[in-house]
């Protein structure tokens, strides 16, 4: 298949800008399980907490703790927080079916004016001391209403940005200056796209969804994103559509600049290949199918000792919709709160950002791992770069 040049491809961009949320909630309808009903916090805390203890007891694993000590990392160590991550709401034009969030139209978590202020002070409080990144992941944030007061105020602070970008956004209606909007602040884009054929991610992110991020990395691509020598960075994210590990990172990055650019003609910077995390949906789906046990396995058994100096946790504060503070994203979607507190027993009491002086007093504060975190530390250990939209 030839490229298109690029003023037609934007031009057919135009022509296709319908909002996705009417497909996703006519899927949601036809394959919605337990998964997709939107549960109060308390219900989702003792679901995922039976949902893991089942899964560790019945395949009899040593603890993710013992398994450091046995590897010879004492525990986990916070270091300098470089970079504050934001999940900003729940809200989202897709439901993907590894979806570690539970986001989809149907969700209206979101964050306030008021949180999204304090982060920002903290943020820039923590600048001196080696703060550099605000990181937004959502749901789909660039939907919520705090996005683009979040960038704005962090390019005025000189802080880098990323956006989670799940490109589909970038065809909703409303939406039609965001490329220009994100080149302007000069926000890194972390896209998700897992994979460069059209079935396996229209099966794991619904149906016509291929075909729109396709659009929307060329709409990044007619600004500058990902070309030679703009400045404009385009990260794609790669996770396995099922119970498997990532493959090695450089090789199939190189399969996907290839296949991409002749396809397409889309250019990128870096491929990110990340393992999905054993949590919410993707736990769902692998209990449907079966395949939870074996895949819980398959991550022990990965276990990669020198991952552990690269995890998400050492260098990120990780602060929900809510304002709550975690070590990462995946343990704010289990809702394992960041305990600074003195004295604070209960890991479901986790500190807010209104309840902290400083992101630095936070560095002594012990990290929370368990079960999950082994889909950190399996293979290559590039599955806990953050969130993915
Ligand atoms: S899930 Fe990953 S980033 Fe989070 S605490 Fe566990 S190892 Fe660290
Ligand atoms: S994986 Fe990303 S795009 Fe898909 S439902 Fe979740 S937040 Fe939305």
């Amino acid at each position: 298949m030839s490229a298109k040049a690029p003023s037609s491809r934007v031009a057919a961009a135009s022509q296709q800008r319908t909002s996705l949320i009417p497909e996703t909630l006519e899927e949601l309808k036809s394959t919605g399980g337990p998964s997709l009903q939107v549960q109060t916090p308390a219900q989702q805390r003792r679901e995922e907490r039976r949902r893991r203890q089942r899964s560790l007891d019945n395949i009899g694993v040593p603890s993710f703790s013992r398994f450091l000590q046995d590897a010879g990392v004492d525990k986990l160590e916070r270091g300098v927080a470089e970079i504050l991550q934001l999940n900003i709401g729940l809200y989202c034009n897709q439901a993907c079916s590894h979806c570690h969030v539970e986001s989809s139209p149907l969700r209206t978590e979101m964050m306030d004016r008021a949180t999204a202020e304090r982060c920002l002070q903290l943020a820039q409080e923590a600048q001196p001391h080696g703060l550099a990144m605000l990181d937004i992941t959502g749901g789909a944030p660039e939907l919520n209403s705090e996005f683009r007061y979040l960038v704005e105020q962090a390019a005025a602070m000189g802080l880098q940005t990323i956006d989670r970008c799940n490109l589909t956004v970038l065809l909703e209606p409303g939406q039609e200056d965001l490329p220009d909007f994100l080149a302007r602040h000069q926000v890194r884009v972390v896209a998700s796209l897992p994979c460069y054929s059209t079935t396996n991610v229209d099966e794991q992110r619904g149906s016509g969804v291929f075909q729109r991020s396709i659009t929307g990395l060329q709409l990044l691509n007619a600004v500058g994103y990902g070309q030679p020598g703009s400045g404009l960075h385009l990260d794609l994210v790669y996770n396995p559509n099922g119970a498997f590990l990532a493959p090695p990172q450089d090789a199939l990055q190189d399969a996907y600049k290839a296949e991409l650019e002749s396809a397409y003609g889309i250019v990128f910077n870096s491929l990110l290949a990340m393992n999905n995390m054993p949590i919410k949906r993707f736990a769902d789906y692998l209990l449907r199918k079966g395949e939870l046990q074996e895949y819980m396995q398959t991550l022990v058994q990965g276990f990669n000792v020198e991952s552990t100096s690269s995890l998400m946790c050492r260098n990120t504060i990780s602060v929900g919709w809510n304002g709550r503070i975690y070590d990462c994203d995946f343990n704010q979607q289990l809702d394992l709160g960041l305990r600074h507190l003195q004295g604070s027993q209960d890991a479901h009491q986790g500190s807010t950002v209104f309840d902290i002086g400083s992101l630095m007093e936070l560095q002594q504060a012990p990290i929370a791992v368990d079960s999950h975190c082994f889909g950190c530390t399996a293979g290559s250990g590039s599955g806990c770069q953050g969130a993915t939209s």
